[in-house]
């Protein structure tokens, strides 16, 4: 009959071919570390059954668990009485067991959650158990995620032709470093250049050698650069070069090494080699330079007065 009680003694087995069927790991250690518990997922993934697992120290049999942390972990729980929880994304595993996905998930081990809690009886914690939860899946997707993230943030910060920073990327650093600026007094520069009749070049050679110019200068200056500078295309062929901690006269100094190397790296293209120069304007925070916009006006300035004054040279701004 459906509503006829389950017998105490079928109950039971019920419980125990539960425990041995489902989809997760189940085991339990007494304060000795035996295992008292040991079901099915356990037996199949470790390729140790329960006919030998009972009764054995937990450590002895499997030696590559994180013994300190996994004793602290259990001593926890028989002390406080507290369940207790790991997840993957802090521990990836705690056995080593072998996941079925595909080998380029990149992931060694199965990935897993898990879960412990005290096993009580006359109000005393008898053994702890464990359950371990298969996320494999999820950590895969994570992972996945987050590798686009990171790749989405790297190309919405990068010029698509050169590879180095766009403007937008430039803007957001040139003001984080000019905050740095008004509040340590440390010194800020930055530098401008613009490339020479570049439309010459596109005219001559054609838009494709344009391209190739615009690339090779970017790796030629990016190669001048040190680790806290940022250089960025500004515009069309036009840089602009960020340096903290650097004063007016090492900007300059710099600014006309940026110049000579591009003035004597001629780009090869199209078994052409095509002369290149630029005109550079340099200026540097303080006095009457309160703000971003106002330091790449003052470089700006001095950029054109670079051209004015013939082209392939450097012009320092005077900020007072
Ligand atoms: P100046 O010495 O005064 O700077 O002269 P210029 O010819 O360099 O200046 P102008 O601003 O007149 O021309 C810039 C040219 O750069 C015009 C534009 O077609 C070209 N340009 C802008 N972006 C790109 C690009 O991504 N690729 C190529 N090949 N050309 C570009
Ligand atoms: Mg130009
Ligand atoms: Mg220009």
């Amino acid at each position: 009959m459906a509503n006829d009680p389950v017998n105490p003694v079928s109950q039971a087995r019920l419980h125990e071919l539960a425990l041995q069927r489902m989809n997760c790991g189940v085991f339990a250690v007494d304060r000795d570390y035996r295992i008292k518990i040991w079901n099915g997922f356990m037996a199949t993934r470790s390729g140790v059954g329960a006919d030998k697992a009972l009764d054995q120290s937990l450590f002895e049999l499997f030696p590559e668990l994180p013994v300190a942390w996994l004793k602290k972990k259990l001593q926890t729980v028989f002390q406080l009485r507290i369940d207790a929880f790991t997840s993957w994304e802090h521990r990836p595993y705690l056995f080593r067991f072998p996941h079925d996905r595909p080998i380029t998930s990149d992931l060694d081990w199965m990935q897993q959650d898990c879960g412990f809690f005290p096993l009580v009886e006359n109000n005393e914690v008898i053994a702890v158990c464990v359950t371990i939860t298969e996320v494999t899946d999820l950590a895969i997707a994570q992972r996945a995620r987050d590798k686009a993230v990171a790749a989405l943030r790297e190309a919405s910060i990068r010029d698509g032709l050169t590879g180095i920073a766009n403007r937008r990327h430039a803007e957001e650093r040139l003001a984080e470093e000019f905050a740095r600026f008004r509040r340590s007094g440390r010194v800020l520069s930055v530098l401008i250049f613009d490339l020479d009749h570049f439309k010459r070049i596109n005219d001559h050679y054609g838009h494709p050698a344009g391209d190739a110019v615009l690339r090779a200068v970017a790796t030629t200056v990016d190669d001048l650069m040190r680790e806290q500078d940022l250089l960025a295309r500004y515009g069309g062929e036009e840089f602009i070069a960020m340096l903290p901690e650097t004063p007016l006269d090492a900007a300059a100094t710099l600014g006309e090494r940026i110049r000579s190397a591009i003035a004597s790296s001629p780009v090869s293209h199209g078994g052409a080699w095509i002369p290149v120069s630029a005109s550079i304007g340099v200026a540097e925070a303080g006095g009457a330079v309160s703000t971003p916009d106002q330091l790449v006006k003052l470089a700006d300035q001095a950029l054109y007065r670079a051209k004015a004054k013939g082209r392939n040279r450097l012009i320092v701004a005077n900020a007072a």
